[in-house]
């Protein structure tokens, strides 16, 4: 076992990626190798990487890999953190204080003890059990290895279709990837529209967007199975009733929290199977054992409700409050307003807060309103139309959820909506938010301010 005696405590990290690195680069700025030593192991070939980014290096728009690398391994080892790269964690011995690791290249086998433990290990992909899934010319895009993968089989294929399977955030970025590649793309989706996260009136709006923009979207259809030549290669996708031909096929149909492992260690699992933890981070019942990222549930501070939201701007936060936490410092993380913004060619989707579907099931009444309005001033030069969804409490008034839909400059204005929804604001506080303006970059009245005022308005009108 490596570390038998040691003056230093140890600090263990499973996954090098955004809450492992974050994490351990944190706990690093706070204290020095004297006082603790960092070893994190990462199966992969890379660490601290953007997956974010691989629908534009795919697409073309990042010409580079090596861009989406924000720091690479000997630049984290150069900075006292023992980075173990193609080494697989297999176990955690909880009661041990160990985790035994596996060299995915030499296969030999090691244990390593430790004093505090973090768990990044991420989420993992959503593959379906059909026939053909695995077929050569069948992709995710998970990890940078997925995208250079995806890029060879374009570079290497003749035929110009791809379909693309589900329709979230990560679907509609890789049909814009490939539009951009010059492909004919169908998106195959088992919804009635696409982006679930968004009520489906706002859906229809993306979906619109989508087919003006040349893509065939195919929705309410349930994959069935992926058929293959004679070459063994994919070559279509089958549903229940139609087969749409393909050349290549990418696959966004979800993720699943990563937490085999610590199941297996006996540790506390909520019921979207993430690893539960306090808000310092830690997993519950486990006084030095923190996680965070894709492989944990998170609150959410609307419905206060736990949830499992795979998103990377959580991961380094929550890497943040975990270094800080296991550098001997205290933070927390209060929890999530569930924002996200998306877009596809020039379409840009955004949401925050609860949908009517999450408000109903917790049991909150509300009004609803949509609004139409312009991203500048209607007479200056550029203005694009652009439509809000707003959801307040009945009685109270209190914001509940933003959902937009539009071009140029309507995706980031939901941060508007975030902060006032973590803010706690009522509608008719939010009217008058001092936002800025000038005509270049909104009406005189921002369209989330009068997507606010209707909403004020359907409050007072309906309050009893
Ligand atoms: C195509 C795509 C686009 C995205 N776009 C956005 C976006 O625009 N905005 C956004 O906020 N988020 C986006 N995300 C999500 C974001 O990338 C993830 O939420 C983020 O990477 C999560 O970080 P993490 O550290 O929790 O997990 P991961 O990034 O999955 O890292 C976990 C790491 O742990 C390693 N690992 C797992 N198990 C073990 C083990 N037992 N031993 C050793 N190593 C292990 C894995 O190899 C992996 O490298 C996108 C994701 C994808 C795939």
């Amino acid at each position: 076992m490596s570390g038998t005696s040691r003056g230093a405590e140890r600090l263990v990290v499973i996954g090098g990626d955004a809450a492992g690195m974050s994490a351990a680069s944190q706990a690093r700025r706070l204290k020095g190798p004297d006082e603790l030593e960092i070893v994190a192991f990462e199966r992969g070939h890379f660490t601290s990487y953007s997956a974010c980014g691989i629908p534009y290096w795919v697409g073309g728009e990042v010409s580079d890999r090596d861009q989406l690398i924000a720091r690479t391994a000997e630049e984290h080892r150069a900075r006292d953190i023992d980075l173990r790269m193609r080494t697989e964690v297999t176990e955690i011995d909880v009661a041990g204080g160990r985790v035994r690791a596996h060299d995915v290249d030499s296969g030999a086998e090691s244990w390593t003890s430790y004093d505090k433990l973090v768990i990044a290990t991420g989420a993992r992909p959503i593959r379906p059990d059909l026939p053909g899934a695995d077929a050569p010319g069948v992709h995710g895009v998970q990890t940078l290895d997925d995208g250079q993968a995806l890029l060879d089989t374009l570079a290497r294929t003749r035929g110009r279709r791809a379909v693309v399977v589900g329709a979230g955030y990560i679907g509609v970025e890789m049909a814009e990837a490939l539009i951009n590649r010059g492909y004919e793309v169908t998106v195959v989706n088992r919804g009635s529209e696409p982006m679930s996260t968004l009520d489906p009136d706002m859906g229809r709006l993306v979906h619109e967007a989508m087919e003006g923009l040349g893509i065939t979207m195919v929705n309410d259809a349930e994959v069935t199975k992926l058929l293959t030549g004679q070459d063994g290669r994919v070559r279509a996708v089958g549903t229940q009733d139609a087969e749409y031909p393909a050349d290549v096929v990418v696959l966004g149909i979800g993720v699943r929290p990563d937490t085999a492992l610590a199941e297996a260690a006996g540790l506390p699992l909520g019921a979207h199977r993430g690893l539960l933890t306090d808000l310092a981070m830690r997993v519950r019942g486990h006084e030095n054992i923190w996680a965070g990222g894709d492989c944990v549930e998170v609150l959410d501070l609307v419905s206060g409700q736990e949830r499992h939201i795979a998103l990377g701007t959580h991961a380094n936060k929550h890497g943040q409050v975990i270094g800080t936490n296991a550098g001997g410092g205290y933070a927390t993380f209060p929890g999530v307003v569930g924002t996200a913004v998306s877009k596809v060619c020039d379409l840009e989707i955004a949401r925050t807060g609860l949908r009517e579907k999450d408000a109903r099931r917790v049991g909150l009444q509300f009004e609803t309103v949509t609004i139409e309005s312009t991203s500048r001033a209607g007479y200056y030069p550029g203005a694009s139309p652009m439509t809000v969804k707003m959801l307040a409490e009945r009685r109270t008034g209190r914001l509940l959820g933003v959902q937009i839909v539009g071009r140029e400059g309507a995706g980031k204005r939901v941060d508007i909506a975030a902060v006032a929804l973590t803010a706690g604001m009522t509608v008719d506080r939010m009217t008058s938010l001092d936002l800025g303006y000038a005509p270049p970059f909104s009406p005189v009245w921002d369209p989330v301010l009068v997507a606010a005022r209707k909403a004020a308005k359907a409050v007072q009108e309906n309050t009893l």
